[in-house]
C-alpha cells in the first residue's frame, strides 16, 4: 500500500543561505513556527558574499540600503564606516544575523541539494542531497541565487595552465595576488572591480577585455560616524523611499526626460552626477528615459565617453576602452576604472581585435602569436545567471517533468516566485523577478511567500500552485516591460545572452519595486490570484498556537 501520510521530517526546507535563504529560514521558523531545515553547498553561510572573496568585491548599492530592513534594533546597532560595503564586511553582517536569531542550529552546511521530487500521492517534497540523505517537507522555498552558478568559459588548453586559475565566485581563501603576474578576462561589475583593485597589488595586469564598458565614478569614500547616527536617525523614511521607488538603491529617480532640456543642461546634470558617483543613480537619476530612449541613452554614452578620452592618456588604450554599444547593460561604478589604465603595470588587451587562441602552460596566447606569461589567470567571466542553479539541480514537479523540461523554452515564472507544476515550491528571486537593488526585493518577496504559506496553513495546509495561465500572463507583462526599455538590445546575462547556447529571453520585471509591491498587495487581496489552491486535511489550523 503507497504511503499516503501527510507527516514529513520538515515543515518547510530552503535551499541557500544568502540574504534570500537566511530571511526565510527565520521568518518561517520563528514567526510561523514550523520546523525548517536550510541546505547550502557552501562550507559557510552568505551565499554571493561567501564565494566571492576576489580582492576589490563589494557592493555597488550603497550600504545604507544593502542590508536588510526588517528588523528596526538591527538596523540602529549596525554601523558602517565607508559608501560601499566590501565583501568581508557584509560577509560579517550576514553571520551575525544567522547568529542573533540561532539560525546555524538549522542550517545544514556542505551539502548541496542534488534533487528534489514533488510527491503527488503525499502532497510533498522529497529531498535528496550530496550527504546521500533524503528528507521530506511540505514546502520547498529555493534561494539558490541569481548570481550564484559560475560561467566557465570554453576556452582551449584552459586546464593546462600551470599557474593559479581561478573564477572570481570560487576565490581560494588564501590565494594573495601582490607581486604576482595575473591576467584577467572579463570586464563586468566582477572584472572591473577586480581590475582597480589588483592593478594596486599585482607586480603586472593584463586585462583581456571583450567587450568596452560604460563606468562612472562610484564615489566610494569614508563614512564620517555623525553621518551614520543621522542616516539612522532617517531609516524610517528611507526605506518607505526605497519601497516605492523604482530601482531601489535609496536615491530619487529623474522625471525629467534628457531631450526636455538643452544639451548645456544635460551635461551639467551628467557631470553632477558622475561626482556623486553610483551607476544606477548616473543611469536612473540623470534622466528618466537613459534606459528607454535611443537619444537619451546616446547622450548619457556620449557624456561617459568623453569622460574616457579625457581620463587615458594613451589614444590607443582609449580607443579600445570605448564602448561601441548602447549604454544598456547592468550600469557599473569603480574606483577610477578608466585611470587603471594609465598606470605602467597594466595592459589591455582587445581580445576582440586580438582573440585568445589558447592558454598554454605559461599564460594565454593570443592571435598575434603573443603569450601573455601569467602567474594567476583570473576568470571573472560572470554566471549562469538566473535558472543555472535550478537547471543544476534534478528538480520534479507533477507528473516527474523537471524543471529543465517545463523551462524547456526560456525560464519562466508566476511573478518571480512560483512556477506552474511545482505546487508548494516557492522560488526567491526566481525568473522574472525584479530587476532592482537585490535586499529589498528579497524582503518583499519572503514577505509574501511567508504569508502565502501562514494562509495555506491556515486552511489546513493543501498545495498552493501557480496555474499555468498566471504564468504566461505574467511573462508576457515582463516581456512587454521590457521591450519598452533599451535592455533587451544589448548582449548581457540580464537576457541570457552571455552564455554560448542560452536562450536569449527575458528574465527580469522591468517596472521596478513600487509597482512590483503594488502586484503583490492587489493579488494577496484578491486571494492570491493566480493561484490553484486546494484544501488539506479537515480541521483546526496546523500553525502551534493559533
Ligand atoms: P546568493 O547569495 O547567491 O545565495 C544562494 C545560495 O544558494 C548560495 O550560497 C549557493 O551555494 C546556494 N545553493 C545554490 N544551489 C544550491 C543547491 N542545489 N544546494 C545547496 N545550496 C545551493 N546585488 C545588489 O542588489 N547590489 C549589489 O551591490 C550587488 N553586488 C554584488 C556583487 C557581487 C560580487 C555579486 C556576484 C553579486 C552582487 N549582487 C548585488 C547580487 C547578489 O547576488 C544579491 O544582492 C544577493 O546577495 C543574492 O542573495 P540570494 O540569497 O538570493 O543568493
Ligand atoms: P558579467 O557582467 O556577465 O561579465 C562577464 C565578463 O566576462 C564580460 O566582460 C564578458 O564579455 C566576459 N566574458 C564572458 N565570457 C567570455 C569569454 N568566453 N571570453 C572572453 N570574455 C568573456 O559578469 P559579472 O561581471 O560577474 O557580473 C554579473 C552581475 O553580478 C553584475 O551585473 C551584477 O549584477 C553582479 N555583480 C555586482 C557587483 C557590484 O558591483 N556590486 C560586482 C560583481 C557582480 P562580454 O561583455 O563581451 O560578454
Amino acid at each position: 500500500m503507497s504511503d499516503t501520510s501527510t507527516t514529513t521530517d520538515f515543515g518547510a526546507i530552503v535551499v541557500g543561505t544568502g540574504f534570500g535563504g537566511i530571511y526565510m529560514l527565520h521568518k518561517l521558523r520563528d514567526e510561523l513556527g514550523l520546523t525548517v531545515h536550510a541546505f547550502e553547498k557552501g562550507g559557510g553561510i552568505g551565499g554571493t558574499w561567501y564565494f566571492n572573496r576576489y580582492p576589490g568585491a563589494k557592493s555597488d548599492t550603497e550600504g545604507f540600503v544593502y542590508r536588510y530592513s526588517f528588523d528596526e534594533d538591527l538596523l540602529q546597532e549596525w554601523d558602517w564606516n565607508s559608501r560601499y560595503l566590501d565583501q568581508p564586511d557584509i560577509l560579517a553582517y550576514l553571520e551575525h544575523v544567522v547568529d542573533r536569531y540561532d539560525l546555524r542550529r538549522d542550517i545544514q552546511l556542505s551539502t548541496e541539494v542534488t534533487g528534489a521530487v514533488f510527491d503527488e500521492d503525499r502532497n510533498i517534497w522529497r529531498v535528496r542531497t550530496s550527504t546521500g540523505e533524503e528528507f521530506t517537507a511540505r514546502y520547498l522555498v529555493t534561494a539558490l541565487g541569481l548570481l550564484a552558478k559560475t560561467n566557465i568559459p570554453d576556452i582551449p588548453g584552459l586546464g593546462s595552465f600551470a599557474g593559479a586559475l581561478v573564477h572570481t565566485n570560487a576565490w581560494p581563501h588564501d590565494l594573495d595576488i601582490t607581486g604576482k603576474r595575473v591576467g584577467v578576462i572579463g570586464t563586468g561589475s566582477t572584472g572591473t572591480q577586480f581590475i582597480v583593485a589588483a592593478a594596486k597589488m599585482a607586480d603586472h595586469l593584463t586585462v583581456f577585455q571583450r567587450s568596452a564598458q560604460y563606468s562612472v565614478p562610484s564615489g566610494n569614500g569614508p563614512v564620517e560616524p555623525a553621518e551614520v547616527a543621522q542616516t539612522k536617525e532617517r531609516f524610517g523614511e528611507i526605506w518607505e523611499q526605497v519601497r516605492n521607488s523604482v530601482v531601489a538603491f535609496g536615491f530619487t529617480e529623474s522625471t525629467v526626460e534628457a531631450g526636455s532640456v538643452s544639451q548645456a543642461e544635460r551635461d551639467r546634470v551628467f557631470q553632477e552626477n558622475w561626482e556623486k558617483g553610483n551607476g544606477f543613480r548616473f543611469m536612473f537619476g540623470t534622466f528618466s528615459d537613459i534606459a528607454t530612449s535611443q537619444e537619451a541613452n546616446e547622450a548619457a554614452a556620449a557624456f561617459i565617453k568623453s569622460k574616457i578620452a579625457e581620463i587615458v592618456k594613451d589614444p590607443d588604450t582609449a580607443r579600445k576602452l570605448t564602448p561601441t554599444d548602447l549604454y544598456a547593460k547592468r550600469p557599473l561604478c569603480n574606483e577610477g576604472y578608466y585611470e587603471t589604465f594609465n598606470r605602467d603595470n597594466v595592459t589591455l588587451v582587445s581580445i576582440k581585435e586580438n582573440p585568445i587562441t589558447e592558454i598554454t602552460p605559461d599564460g594565454v596566447r593570443t592571435a598575434d602569436g603573443t603569450v601573455h606569461e601569467l602567474d594567476v589567470l583570473v576568470l571573472a567571466t560572470g554566471f549562469d545567471a538566473v535558472d543555472g542553479n535550478y537547471r543544476a539541480m534534478d528538480l520534479r514537479g507533477r507528473d516527474g517533468v523537471s524543471i529543465s523540461e517545463h523551462w524547456d523554452e526560456a525560464p519562466t515564472s508566476y511573478l518571480g516566485i512560483a512556477t506552474a507544476g511545482f505546487p508548494n515550491m516557492f522560488m526567491i528571486l526566481g525568473p522574472n523577478g525584479p530587476f532592482v537593488n537585490l535586499v529589498p526585493a528579497i524582503e518583499t518577496q519572503v514577505n509574501w511567500i511567508f504569508e502565502l504559506i501562514r494562509d495555506a496553513e491556515r486552511s489546513g495546509g493543501g498545495v498552493v500552485e501557480a496555474t499555468q495561465e498566471a504564468e504566461d500572463g505574467w511573462t508576457a507583462t515582463c516581456q512587454e516591460i521590457a521591450n519598452f526599455t533599451l535592455f533587451p538590445k544589448a548582449q548581457s546575462w540580464i537576457f541570457g545572452a552571455n552564455i554560448p547556447g542560452k536562450t536569449n529571453t527575458v528574465m527580469f520585471y522591468m517596472a521596478g519595486l513600487s509597482a512590483y509591491r503594488q502586484k503583490l498587495a492587489e493579488l494577496a487581496a484578491a486571494d492570491y490570484a493566480g493561484f490553484a489552491r486546494t484544501a488539506g486535511a479537515p480541521g483546526p489550523s496546523r500553525l502551534p498556537g493559533s
